[in-house]
């Protein structure tokens, strides 16, 4: 027995064997702020509508005709132009993960690059590809360091260079020039991941149609379906229909589908929700800029960076108050003491906020 476990072991790669697993915290009793999930149910009356939808879809089937349907309504809704095209994923780490397999070429150094502290998963789907990742550091403030940036691209040729537009977790839009000169400057794919996009004042959708090397991706995920699991891909006709081929043909189960179509068929449901939220993080603002000690960062996304006295220990002690935010203090040097706040109800923010004020009385 033990023998052939050992065999079937040693065909996994040394680098696999090695690799710590993407964790998911346990959030059980707790108020999850750590996510930036949407917090908002739909209204009983469309939940319950969206049950009977979902109970007549026939899973017996492979997915089909409903997921182009979903991909079609998705490109309407994005108001995608002409000689564009829009491919699908289990979310947008599928999709992260399908283009790190797209640019892949064994003996060669692909690289890809984006600027750090950002989404993890680009760093990671790049490892599992053996794709060398670059990570550009950010000005102090959070800003695009162009000259960094200029000379990386320079340096290292990325096959992909990754824009979160608006970041995660610092929360903010980056200057358009600066982008747009990245945009000219790289070789290769330059994909906007636009996750946060029903938060954020401006969106990449003109940047895009100047430059066919320019890629954005998008998730129902932070719109309010994060359970669902849809990303998508939207780019040149002639780039997703290569890269598409990469995708499994069923990667969006017939559920998944039929849950997007009716999320879109209720898209102004979803509208109010952003708004809220928007307003929410606005009075989060307001109060965060009233706590000694924390300094708040903007935010263009349903989450908000702080800085505070003591991440670990706030953290800690918010969870053992019932509250869970993130703790991204040790992700990035540029991140010590930094904690990402979700952008919840109003009773989450006021608990959250209440949390993090007693926590910080505790630590005199
Ligand atoms: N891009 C960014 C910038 C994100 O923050 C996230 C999720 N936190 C994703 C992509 C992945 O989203 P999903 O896989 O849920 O579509």
């Amino acid at each position: 027995m033990k023998a052939a476990l050992d065999r079937a072991l040693g065909v996994l790669r040394d680098d696999v064997r090695a690799m710590q697993a993407y964790a998911v915290h346990p959030s059980a009793g707790l108020i999850k702020l750590d996510a930036m999930e949407n917090p908002f149910r739909l209204p009983g009356e469309l939940q319950q509508a969206l049950g009977e939808r979902l109970g007549a879809v026939a899973i017996n089937r492979y997915p089909g005709e409903r997921t182009q349907h979903l991909a079609r309504a998705l490109a309407a809704h994005a108001g995608l132009s002409e000689g564009k095209a829009l491919m699908l994923g289990n979310g947008s780490d599928e999709l992260i993960s399908l283009l790190a397999m797209a640019v892949s070429k064994p003996g060669e150094r692909v690289v890809v690059l984006a600027p750090l502290p950002g989404f993890v998963m680009y760093g990671l789907s790049s490892a599992y590809q053996h794709l060398d990742f670059v990570g550009v550091p950010l000005t102090a403030d959070f800003e695009l360091d162009e000259a960094a940036m200029l000379a990386a691209i320079a340096e290292h040729r990325p096959a992909i260079v990754y824009l979160a537009y608006p970041n995660n977790p610092t929360a903010n839009l980056w200057d358009d020039a600066v982008i747009e000169r990245i945009a000219h400057a790289a070789p290769g794919l330059v994909v906007m991941d636009e996750a946060y996009q029903p938060f954020a004042a401006r969106d990449a959708m003109a940047l895009m149609a100047r430059h066919p090397q320019v890629l954005i991706m998008r998730t129902m995920s932070k719109f309010g379906l994060a359970g669902v699991r849809i990303g998508y891909l939207m780019g040149h006709a002639e780039l997703i229909h290569h890269i598409d081929k990469l995708r499994p043909p069923y990667n969006v189960s017939v559920l998944n589908a039929e849950a997007g179509l009716f999320a879109l068929e209720h898209a102004e449901v979803y509208a109010l929700q952003a708004a809220a939220l928007r307003d929410g993080r606005a009075a989060l603002q307001a109060a965060l800029a009233r706590l000694p000690g924390v300094r708040a960062y903007p935010s263009e996304a349903n989450m908000i960076l702080v800085r505070v006295p003591d991440a670990d220990r706030l953290h800690a002690d918010m969870k053992s108050r019932g509250v869970l935010v993130k703790n991204v203090s040790g992700m990035h040097p540029l991140l010590a003491g930094c904690l990402r706040l979700t952008v919840g109800t109003a009773d989450e923010n006021a608990a959250m906020l209440a949390a993090l004020e007693a926590s910080l009385a505790a630590l005199v």
